[in-house]
């Protein structure tokens, strides 16, 4: 059991990173999706949330689509990892090495894994029918149109490692990476690809489909490579799963498992919460055994598309992901960055983060006490107040009830920071019930 999580990780697309108010083409939704912002928005965006992260103990903030033309490639990227070095915060590429693009997400650039699969299509991933394999998301949730590599592929794997190599030598003030093989996009199902996964018995699975042995297969090498170039980068090696609901991580001897376990202390193995949740925070395991040396990591997908939607107030799910975390002996939290800390709920999202991190084990009690109350100029009772409203989102014929109550509250108070917090939660739950009352 910990007393204390000290790797604390922001997650980020690009596109949907909002940090400056009233910009044009703000997304709040997406995977894979076009940047609809001015290209300078990029940098304003990340340089407010590396600020956050700096004064709030949040020591890495992780980009998918750091590296895109229509926002300043290279030359953006290196200012906001400087910047973020500055104040004692890492960037971390968050990539696909098989799919999403590769490292260098859009643009006339070598790094583009699509533009490598576009010259050698031989290297493209195979479908059930031996055709080239795509990975298209789903609207509203996804956009581009994206070619998937095969792991199998020499070619492809060589190009994955240099490519690597340059990046961490082209951009020294890169803090680190988060690398993925795909976890929606389906796997290579040709010949050699199938024959090395039964090889490997890397517990497979179809829906969604992941591949522990298409991880484990590039994963070692590719953290190695960046290593003999950047020392000190953070490799954070995303697992998709949850070592809870997958038997083969408990097994030592399973190749795959042995094949991550060449990794050097340092690597950080990341497990998610997102696919088969419910099993996950019901009967949360302590690490394995043999995976227990390593850097792990919890990530959760608080408050977003994919969970409770932006700007939702879930201080006492973060506590519970801090906790669960301790318990286990995993020494890491990642949460999503994307939204303004102007969000009176997403600040305090934030702050259970930084809060929870430090005290694993305390209660929810205190946090509103000791971090609530000061802010919202009120005693522990009443910021415990605002927790319960802020649920009446699930609750919305009680809002004007609830509207009427925070105007009473508002009325004793005179500072101005503790007022705005307010008043965005009486807005925010309005909002709910005005579309609860709607015709259509
Ligand atoms: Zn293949």
């Amino acid at each position: 059991m910990l007393d204390k999580l000290n790797y604390r990780l922001f997650w980020n697309w690009d596109h949907s990173t909002n940090w400056c108010l009233n910009t044009v083409g703000r997304q709040n939704t997406g995977v894979s999706n076009l940047y609809t912002k001015r290209g300078p928005e990029f940098e304003r965006d990340y340089k407010r949330m590396i600020e956050w992260a700096a004064d709030h103990g949040v020591s890495s903030v992780g980009c998918v689509a750091l590296l895109r033309d229509c926002h300043g490639g290279f030359e953006s990227a290196r200012r906001i990892c400087g910047y973020a070095r500055e104040k004692g915060v890492r960037v971390n590429l968050i990539a696909g090495l098989y799919s999403y693009g590769g490292l260098y997400y859009e643009g006339k650039s070598q790094l583009s894994l699509n533009n490598f699969l576009e010259k050698h299509p031989e290297c493209m991933a195979k479908d059930m029918d031996g055709t080239p394999r795509f990975i298209q998301f789903r609207h509203p949730h996804g956009w581009m149109r994206e070619p998937v590599a095969c792991p199998s592929n020499p070619a492809v794997r060589n190009y994955v490692l240099d490519t690597l190599a340059y990046l961490f030598m082209a951009l020294p003030e890169l803090g680190g990476i988060q690398m993925e093989t795909g976890d929606c996009t389906p796997v290579c199902m040709c010949e050699k690809c199938r024959e090395r996964r039964a090889l490997w018995k890397g517990g497979e699975r179809r829906i969604p489909q992941l591949s522990l042995s298409d991880m484990a297969g590039i994963y070692p090498d590719a953290a190695n490579t960046i290593w003999s170039i950047s020392p000190d980068a953070w490799v954070v090696c995303e697992m998709y799963t949850h070592y809870t609901n997958n038997p083969v991580y408990q097994d030592a001897e399973n190749p795959c498992v042995k094949a991550m376990c060449t990794l050097p202390d340092k690597c950080f193995l990341q497990w998610g919460d997102r696919h088969f949740p419910k099993k996950v925070w019901e009967d949360f395991q302590p690490v394995p055994e043999h995976l227990r040396r390593f850097r792990n990591i919890y990530r959760c997908h608080h408050s977003t598309q994919w969970a409770e939607g932006r700007h939702t107030l879930t201080v006492e799910k973060i506590r519970r992901q801090c906790e669960m975390a301790a318990d286990a002996g995993i020494q890491g939290v990642s949460i999503f960055g994307e939204c303004s800390a102007f969000h009176a709920n997403t600040e305090f999202n934030y702050l259970a983060f930084q809060y929870f991190a430090d005290h694993p084990h305390a209660t929810l009690r205190a946090f509103a006490e000791e971090v609530m109350a000061p802010r919202l100029a009120c005693t522990a009772d009443v910021a415990e107040r605002y927790i319960q409203l802020a649920d009446l989102i699930y609750d919305r014929a009680k809002i004007p009830a609830a509207s009427a109550e925070i105007t009473k509250i508002l009325a004793g108070i005179t500072d101005y920071d503790a007022q705005r917090r307010w008043m965005y939660l009486g807005s925010f739950l309005n909002a709910y019930y005005w579309e609860s009352i709607q015709k259509n």
